[in-house]
């Protein structure tokens, strides 16, 4: 897709930090960055995947995990066991990067072709979570991820919550990109005969596999409807230019 370094963000909007950090100040398009901490919570509200990053020994990581905002916070969960759960844990600074992706820009030259998303980064340490902030989180978590199913499952028990840490980000340092526009193509290329525009791009549930052990003749339709609701709240809106 056109040089990796020339990537055009069309349309980019980019939102900074209240907390005017250098770390997060955008370099690239800077006149269109604006402050606007409710576009960042719209933006972790519709993401389901963070692509945490930590270095360890001097090697950066990066895994995706499940994530969810509470309040002013960004959840994530993992085994007491995992390397990276540890890390965090141990109170490594740690940079956390959702992407909602929104469409396909097609534009008429390779170059010009991109991508609109919706995207944040958060950067920070994290703090565990304990007793009932814990319980509180895994509910948060889990209500994100599926809405409302977690007043429909038995509580953890002592083993499970044993074996699970749940740790909090705070969004005090972050960083919001949009790119929302059609493509940018160059005049020269406007008589190329191929088609231009944005495939908008989103996520919908499929039809439900019943788990092969399944005991109970229970619909799935409560799920199904709590994730097409969630994933209707997360589309974007659509832009003024089409
Ligand atoms: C789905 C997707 C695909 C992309 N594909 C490409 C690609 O192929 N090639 C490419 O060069 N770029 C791509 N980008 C844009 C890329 O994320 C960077 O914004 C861009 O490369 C500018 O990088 P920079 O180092 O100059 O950032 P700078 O503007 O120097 O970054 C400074 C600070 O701005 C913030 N920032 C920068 N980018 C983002 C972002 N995307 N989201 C939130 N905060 C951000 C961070 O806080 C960062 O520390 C893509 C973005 C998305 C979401």
């Amino acid at each position: 897709m056109g040089d990796s370094v020339g990537f055009h963000v069309v349309g980019a909007a980019i939102q900074e930090a209240v907390m005017d950090s250098s770390r997060t100040r955008i370099r690239r398009l800077p006149e269109k960055a604006v402050t606007d901490r409710a576009t960042l919570h719209a933006v972790l509200d519709a993401a389901l995947v963070a692509h945490v990053a930590v270095v360890d020994e001097g090697q950066p990581y990066a895994l995706p995990m499940a994530c969810a905002r509470s309040g002013e916070q960004l959840l994530l969960h993992g085994s007491t066991g995992s390397r990276l759960m540890r890390t965090l844990d141990g109170g490594a600074p740690l940079c956390a990067t959702v992407t909602v992706l929104d469409g396909m820009v097609v534009a008429r030259s390779a170059f010009e072709s991109s991508m609109n998303y919706r995207s944040a980064m958060v950067l920070g340490t994290a703090r565990r979570l304990e007793g009932p902030e814990a319980l509180d989180g895994l509910r948060a978590l889990t209500d994100h991820l599926i809405p409302g199913r977690w007043q429909t499952l038995r509580p953890p028990t002592r083993k499970e919550l044993a074996a699970t840490l749940v740790l909090a980000v705070p969004l005090d340092e972050w960083s919001v990109k949009i790119s929302d526009g059609p493509p940018d193509d160059d005049p020269a290329d406007l008589d190329a005969p191929v088609w231009a525009g944005v495939v908008p791009l989103t996520m919908t549930p499929g039809p439900p596999l019943d788990a092969p052990d399944l005991r109970h003749e229970v619909s799935p339709a409560t799920v199904v409807a709590a994730l097409a609701a969630h994933a209707q709240r997360s589309a974007p809106s659509r832009p003024g230019w089409a």
